[in-house]
């Protein structure tokens, strides 16, 4: 068991850019390990959250951990296709400790390349809020974060804000 801490807003660490991964070892599996126990800990204790990216915990490599019901890992994900078609998302992060939320534009499917703990490659197509959630992870992978994206500096609310709109 192994939370890591969370870089937060503000941080120089969430601007560096990610390395891809090259060797699927065991340190490659204490890192995933090290997401896993991070997530689950950020969820038990904000009630919210559903992916994290490795830069989070300040590892600088290509890794994306999902577990929401069940668990998606992806290594080296690349975003190959990208629909025209867009869609508009109130977006958090837990390096924002998902205390607000930023009004941003996603597109409303995409293709990714990724590869597992193994190395196997795996080509899948990601819709709605898999898509815009997938979106953000990459992101993290190039040092971007969600409020980079904000179109509109009114667009930000605060989570109870949200919660009132949004989550009844
Ligand atoms: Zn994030």
């Amino acid at each position: 068991m192994a939370v890591k801490k969370i870089y937060q807003l503000g941080s120089d660490i969430l601007r560096k850019k990610s390395v891809g991964v090259k060797k699927f070892d065991d340190q490659l599996v204490k890192t995933v390990n090290d997401l896993r126990d991070t997530l689950k800990d950020f969820q038990k204790r904000f009630k919210i959250g559903r992916a994290i990216a490795a830069p989070q915990i300040g590892v600088h490599q290509k890794i994306v951990y999902f577990n929401k019901d069940h668990e998606i890992l992806m290594v080296n994900p690349e975003i190959v296709e990208k629909s025209s078609e867009t869609f508009q998302v109130w977006d958090s992060c837990f390096s924002f400790k998902v205390s607000f939320f930023v009004k941003i534009e996603r597109a409303k499917r995409i293709k990714v390349k990724y590869q597992d703990i193994k190395g196997n490659q795996y080509i899948k197509i990601f819709e709605d809020d898999l898509s815009e959630l997938f979106q953000h992870e990459i992101d993290h992978l190039y040092g971007i974060l969600a409020t980079d994206r904000l179109k509109s500096k009114k667009d930000i609310i605060m989570r109870e804000v949200w919660e009132e709109r949004y989550n009844k």
